[in-house]
């Protein structure tokens, strides 16, 4: 079988030097196992991704000079399959309706909730009814259950580097596998997906290194295969936060328009 690897970005904005890194850091690696890369787009997002910036991501892989293999795939075009993922963890009873905000939660559970790695407050929450107000719901992973329908077998992963690693969901609480706005959550599409596309090696920004521990509990659930990952290094902002739009990172269309060229972002980006 063929190393497959992928770079799965969101089309959320244009690509920025995070993005390179990341895209870099797939292609080197495909190129070093002697395999190929497929290109996904995470739009899951109804409101927040735009086709315009999943066009503009094929431009700006092409002039990086970075080819995939095989058609684009869009995860807004594979509902059906999360949908039917989400049907046997039902099945298991392993989910439940929640429809509280984020800013319900938050409120219920006060300042100093405990936190998902995420950042997220932590669910469930101790004395609050999460399917209380009416209205459209989220549909939940149950962590304590689904942790007892896993057993007793540690849950790891390989780390590129680092050898098997212990996965630790019980640090997370009750993860959303299904938003209210979209029957899925970049949890369950990254784990469906990698796994229908016979993804071998993931390679992807460490600030998801934690959100393995979910992507492993759901492979177990599921009986889907477990890749191996490399979690590479972050660009820094200027006050230590990752790199991103919102802190102000220039795009690679803003870079070339200055008159850089691919190789003066590759040679910025140094060893990856
Ligand atoms: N779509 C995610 C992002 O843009 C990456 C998903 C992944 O590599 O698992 O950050």
């Amino acid at each position: 079988m063929i190393p497959t690897f992928r770079f799965a970005p969101s089309p959320t904005g244009h690509l920025h030097l995070g993005h390179a890194l990341s895209a870099l850091s797939v292609w080197r690696a495909a190129e070093a196992a002697g395999g190929r890369v497929l290109l996904r787009i995470e739009d899951i997002d109804p409101i927040r991704s735009k086709p315009d910036y999943a066009a503009a991501i094929e431009e700006d892989l092409a002039w990086l000079g970075l080819a995939w293999d095989g058609p684009v795939t869009r995860q807004s075009e594979r509902m059906a399959f999360y949908a039917e993922a989400l049907a046997r963890l039902d099945a298991r009873g392993l989910l439940y309706d929640c429809r509280l905000s984020r800013a319900d939660i938050a409120a219920a559970l006060g300042e100093n909730a405990p936190r998902d790695p995420d950042g997220a407050p932590r669910l469930p929450v101790p004395g609050a009814n999460p399917s209380d107000p009416a209205g459209p719901a989220a549909r939940r992973l149950d962590m304590a259950r689904a942790l007892a329908a896993l057993g007793r077998a540690p849950l790891t992963f390989e780390e590129e580097g680092e050898g098997a690693v212990h996965a630790r969901p019980e640090d997370w609480g009750d993860v959303v596998l299904a938003r209210k706005e979209t029957p899925t959550s970049y949890h369950l599409a990254v784990v469906v997906d990698d796994a229908a596309q016979g993804v071998s090696h993931v390679v992807r920004g460490r600030d998801l290194r934690r959100a393995t521990d979910v992507h492993r509990l759901l492979q177990e659930l599921l009986g889907l295969p477990a890749p191996r990952y490399r979690h590479h290094w972050l660009i820094p902002a200027a006050d230590g936060a990752k790199l991103s739009k919102s802190r102000g990172a220039p795009s690679l269309r803003a870079l070339r328009a200055e008159g850089f060229s691919r190789d003066d972002v590759i040679r910025a980006l140094g060893p990856l």
